[in-house]
């Protein structure tokens, strides 16, 4: 392409506008997204779960998951931690009364449910360079494969160690997760898990909504559970809430800021933009200044003349 002296002065302003609205213009879409009390939320109240693995087998089952090596009735598994994986979009574990300094909490173990928590504003599809984990309008984050390149990035930008790899599989290998049973839903149907779940721990619906009927339980059931929702506010909120009767760090919830981590990295990114974009406009500014100076031109003549054959003017090897 040929690009006249005007045109590169066109240029050249057009990048350093570029380096002052550039940076506006990221900044806005640094932006929390708006708010989520509209979206579809689960309300999980720990203190009512037996630890009897139906959810999983659910979840396990509807989405076509490949069989345990142990059945789902096996509830050894429990007594080790484990972490959602390419068999299991949820997973319960089990964890113990813990007897903190004077205080001693109930005897009964905790059953905690993990899965995807579904963030308000993800760190996974922050990270996903393709777009292939995606934020869904009613909430849920849902991949795609035809988009995912197998970077992994989704992986290590989640704070809660959600998505799994197939690293057995060598052609298609997938990330997985809990999808939030979002085709399902969107037909009106119920989470997998919500739906065959003998003891109703958990309650699917508006976030706000929910985020209300955990206060008015804490409220009417005084000393039964701890007073807080986890979720509420952790990573910018979460469409997951839970309510318990432990202190969530002792049953395996990582204690996390209130600011999502998208929040963080999109403002280091583009303040590396934005300091990046100074020295970029500079030099295009000195090219275009050597430009209309004709500093490339004589450049350019000097070297015909010294490739070119005595009197060809226009050089060159024909
Ligand atoms: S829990 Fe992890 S995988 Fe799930 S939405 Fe949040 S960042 Fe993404
Ligand atoms: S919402 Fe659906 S995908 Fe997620 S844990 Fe429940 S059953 Fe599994
Ligand atoms: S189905 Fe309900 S009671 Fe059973 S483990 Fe899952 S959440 Fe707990």
């Amino acid at each position: 392409m040929k690009l006249s002296r005007r045109g590169f002065f066109k240029l050249s302003g057009a990048m350093a506008a570029a380096s002052v609205l550039g940076t506006k213009g990221l900044a806005a879409a640094s932006k929390e997204p708006a708010g989520h009390d509209d979206s579809w939320a689960c309300l999980v109240d720990t203190t009512l779960c037996v630890g009897c693995r139906k959810c999983e087998q659910a979840c396990s089952e509807r989405h076509g998951l490949a069989k345990p090596d142990l059945p789902y009735d096996e509830l050894t598994v429990l007594e080790e931690p484990r972490r959602p994986d390419h068999r299991f979009y949820t997973v319960i574990n089990k964890y113990y009364p813990q007897h903190i300094g004077p205080l001693t909490w109930r005897e009964r173990p905790s059953f905690v449910k993990f899965q995807c928590m579904h963030c308000n504003d993800p760190a996974c599809a922050s990270a996903c360079i393709t777009g292939a984990l995606h934020k869904n309008p009613e909430g849920p984050i849902t991949w795609t494969s035809s988009k995912c390149i197998g970077c992994r990035y989704c992986m290590i930008a989640c704070p809660f160690q959600i998505p799994a790899y197939e690293y057995h599989e060598p052609l298609m290998p997938r990330v997985m997760k809990c999808t939030f049973c979002y085709e399902y839903v969107k037909k009106g149907d119920l989470p997998a898990c919500v739906k065959v779940c003998p003891m109703e721990v958990m309650t699917f619906g508006k976030r706000s909504e929910l985020i209300k009927l955990a206060r008015k339980k804490m409220e009417k059931h005084p000393g039964k559970y701890v007073n807080y929702i986890y979720g509420e506010k952790e990573v910018g909120g979460t469409s997951w809430l839970y309510l318990a009767s432990q202190p969530f760090e002792k049953i395996g919830f990582p204690k996390l800021g209130e600011l999502a981590p998208p929040r963080i990295t999109e403002g280091i990114q583009h303040g590396l933009y934005k300091y990046l974009w100074a020295p970029l406009t500079l030099y295009v500014v000195l090219g275009g200044v050597m430009w209309a100076s004709g500093f490339f031109g004589e450049k350019r003549s000097f070297k015909v003349k010294t490739r070119g054959r005595p009197g060809n003017e226009k050089g060159g090897d024909q």
